[in-house]
This record gives structure tokens, sequence and C-alpha cells, in this order.
């Protein structure tokens, strides 16, 4: 394992250095789940990379105090949407790199369904390069599994990685066909690229063309709109797990909602299958009885469902939410991500039943991550791995990005008492659709460096 002691430390004389005034962020808790650190010392910030406790601090260093502070490795979400190309009117590459800075988040993976999707080396080499020419974060991507994502024909896996893709997903669309979804999972062995399943057997949630808006439960009885029973996604996820066990692919469930799921995860991790999962923060801190307006005592239309508590896969019961917070505890979930899925106000404004799935998250991410770090469910450390050293080592790069042993200098400040409420002004994403509107979290990214310049620094 890596120590301190024998990270590699770059020469002060490489050419990243020249010219450039390191900053070092004096006196905070440093947290690394890779290296398995928590504690207080300072951090040195270049743009090639972070040296914790540095032996030798150049006279020009711009010194920051974070006592009281955490500093961690840049924060990594395994799955946005930043629909560009297409439909950047929710928002584009540029505006949800500057939403996920103020969460903190260094490196993302964006999903394919753009307008056109991402099954063109082309457009992924776009989605790379022009977030690195505008000062953005670092995207990775996830590329389209079948052609124009349509389930039926597999995309040319040699072009996407060689352009650059990290992963293969029909995200939103899960591939339904078997012997489609065998071809991907050979391929994704062979090019060695992990697989990442929306998992809903689709079967199950769309009805007469129509597709169910909520969870199967009592609040959508009353509601009467259309159900998606929990088996949606676990007969997907144990169907892909024989696949992948049988072809040796790494498999990776994204946003699992279910605990019929999670116990299937916790069974082939325990098989040694090469399978990781992720939760997001609403699915973790929410459930199906929150979909109803706070006015409503009882729904009885559509009406009374609230369009900003609208995702796929739905809010699901109490019973999964607590499910879901137990394998985030038992080492079951290995990360967190947001699934920001951002909305104009005018396309929710078409209410619960024809309105968008999707919610945004990356501004509120850690901040709800936190809730579980207060409550004694999880530790820092852990909420730290969660979105750095986990989702790294989902994506295949553990030691390269969510440790201070990796060669870039992104680095997150949170200040853990820090108050604050979910209002509109405090998002930065070009839509507003998140479900925490009005809530109140704990902890607050204070600044974020990327590529060892401060990129965002929260000023009140
Ligand atoms: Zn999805």
């Amino acid at each position: 394992m890596k120590t301190l002691n024998n990270l590699p430390r770059p020469s002060s004389l490489s050419p990243a250095r020249i010219g450039v005034r390191p900053t070092l962020l004096r006196g905070g808790r440093v947290l690394d789940a890779f290296l398995r650190l928590d504690t207080i010392d300072d951090v040195l910030v270049w743009p090639d990379g972070c040296e914790v406790a540095p032996t030798q601090v150049p006279h020009d260093a711009i010194v920051v105090d974070v006592s009281d502070r955490w500093v961690m490795p840049g924060l990594i979400d395994l799955q946005v949407h930043f629909r560009e190309p297409g439909q950047t009117h929710k928002e584009d590459l540029l505006s949800g790199s500057r939403a996920a800075l103020c969460g903190g988040i260094t490196s993302v993976v964006v999903m394919p369904n753009t307008v056109p999707c991402l099954d063109d080396p082309a457009l992924v080499r776009l989605q790379h390069d022009k977030p690195a020419q505008h000062g953005g974060i670092h995207i990775y991507v996830a590329a389209a599994a079948t052609k124009g994502l349509l389930g039926r024909e597999v995309s040319d896996v040699a072009g996407l990685k060689a352009a650059g893709a990290l992963a293969l997903t029909d995200d939103g669309l899960p591939v339904m066909d078997d012997d489609v979804m065998a071809d991907v999972f050979r391929a994704c062995a062979q090019h060695d690229l992990v697989f990442m399943q929306h998992a809903e057997d689709l079967e199950l949630t769309r009805v007469d063309g129509h597709h169910a808006p909520m969870n199967q439960s009592l609040t959508q009885h009353l509601a009467g709109v259309r159900g998606q029973p929990s088996s949606a996604e676990s007969r997907m996820v144990a169907r892909d797990l024989a696949l992948c066990e049988r072809l040796g692919a790494r498999y990776h469930v994204l946003h699992t909602s279910t605990s019929s799921s999670l116990e299937l995860i916790r069974a082939a991790k325990m098989r040694a299958v090469r399978v990781t999962c992720e939760a997001s923060p609403h699915h973790l801190l929410l459930c199906d009885e929150d979909v109803v307006r706070p006015e409503v005592l009882q729904p009885t239309s559509a009406a009374d469902l609230d369009p900003y508590k609208k995702m796929n896969p739905p809010l699901r019961a109490r019973a999964d939410r607590d499910a879901l917070q137990a394998a985030l505890a038992d080492g079951t979930v290995d990360a967190v991500a947001t699934d920001h899925a951002p909305h104009a106000d005018f396309e929710k404004a078409r209410g619960f039943v024809e309105g968008p799935f999707g919610v945004i998250g990356l501004e509120t991410a850690f901040a709800a991550l936190l809730t579980f770090v207060d409550g004694g469910l999880i530790t820092p450390l852990r909420a730290c791995e969660l979105m750095t050293a986990g989702p790294a080592r989902v994506l295949g790069r553990a030691g390269r990005m969510g440790t201070f042993a990796g060669e870039c200098g992104d680095v997150v400040v949170v200040d853990p008492r820090q108050g604050w409420a979910v209002t509109p002004g405090a998002l930065l994403s070009r839509s507003k659709n998140t479900a925490f509107l009005g809530m109140r979290f704990r902890g607050r990214v204070e600044r974020t460096y990327l590529r060892g310049l401060c990129a965002y620094q929260r000023i009140n």
C-alpha cells in the first residue's frame, strides 16, 4: 500500500510548475480514502499534483488557513447529463462544469443520451476537448453501448475507446435484448471498459407506451397514476449479473434504488463477480411518500404530486431507502453519484405525469452525504471514499484519480459545520430542478481547486 512516505514527489522543476505560485492549504483535516489518510496536516497544491505534509514550501506560495475544514481530493461524479449537444437550454459542458465546481466535483462521467447521442468517436472527443480548452472540469465519457441507443447493434467500441470513452451504457434506455447485452459485455471485456446499466425492465414499467411516473405504492394508488414495480430493477440486475459472471465483464449498476437489487449485488460480490454499484443522494434521503406536495395531506390526483420529485428510477419505498443507507455503511455501495439531470422549469411545469424524469444534484451531493456522517452512519473518510476512491475504482483508475497520489492538483475544501438552505440562488446549474428545494444541509464546499488553481470560492 502507498503511504505518505513513499508517495511520488514530483520535482519542483516539472514544466507544469514553472512560473506557477502553488497554494499551501494550512492545518486542515486531510482525508484521502485511497491512502487511508485522516490527519491534520498541510497540503501543497500544484497544477500537476498535491503534496501532503510538504517538506519544502516555495517562499511565494499562497497560504490559506483551512483549520477546522476538510481537505480532500477533488470529488468524482459517475453519472451526469450535461445535455450538449442538442439540449443546451437545460445545461452545457461549461455550465455543468461550473455547477460541479460549486459542489467540489472536479471529474464527471457524462451519459451518452445527448442529441445526437454519443455513439460517434468525434462527439466523444468534443466532450473531452471543449471543457479542457475553456477551463472546465475533467470530463469522462460513458459512450453509447448500442448504435443510436436503440439496443439492436453494438457501437464501434474500438473507435469509442480510442476517442477516450471509459465506459459504455445506454442509460435511460436499458439494453433489453439478452443477445445484444451479451455482445456488449463481450465487447466491454475485450476492450477493458466497464458497462453501466440503467437497470429497468421496460416491459414492467411501460404500459401502452406510457412510462409509469413513480414507484408502485400507496401514494401512487391514491394519486391515480401508474406505478413502476421495484422488481423492474432487480429483474434486470439479476439477468445482467448472470451474463457478466459468465462473460467476465465489469458491470456497474447506475442509481441502485431497491433492496432486492442490493441483495443480488451483495451476493455477487461474495462470489467475486466484477460488479460495482452507486447510489444517488435523492434515493438515499427521500422515499415515495415524499413525492406528495408538502401542503397536501392525502393525494387524490396527479396534481398533488411534485414534478421536482419525479426521476427514474423513482423514489422508492421507505424500506428500500433504509436498505440503501445500510448498503452505504456496509460497503456494498461503491460510490455516490448524482444522476444530475437538468430540465428547464417550463418542462417540469408540464406536471408530474407529462413532465420529464430527472433532478439535478451536483451542488448538493456532498452536503447530502454529510447527513449520514452527522447521523453517525458513516465516517468522514467513508464519505470521502464514496465520491473519490470509490468512483475511481469503478472506472478502473484507482490511485490515478480521486487521491492526492494522483497527478492533478484537484482539491476540495469543505466546511463541515456550515449550515445552508437549498434555494435556486445557491445553484449554479442552468436548470434548478432539485428534489431538495427548501431543505437545509450542514456542510458546504468552500473552495475547489482545479489543476492547481482556485476555480471556485464561496463568498457568502
Ligand atoms: Zn438512468
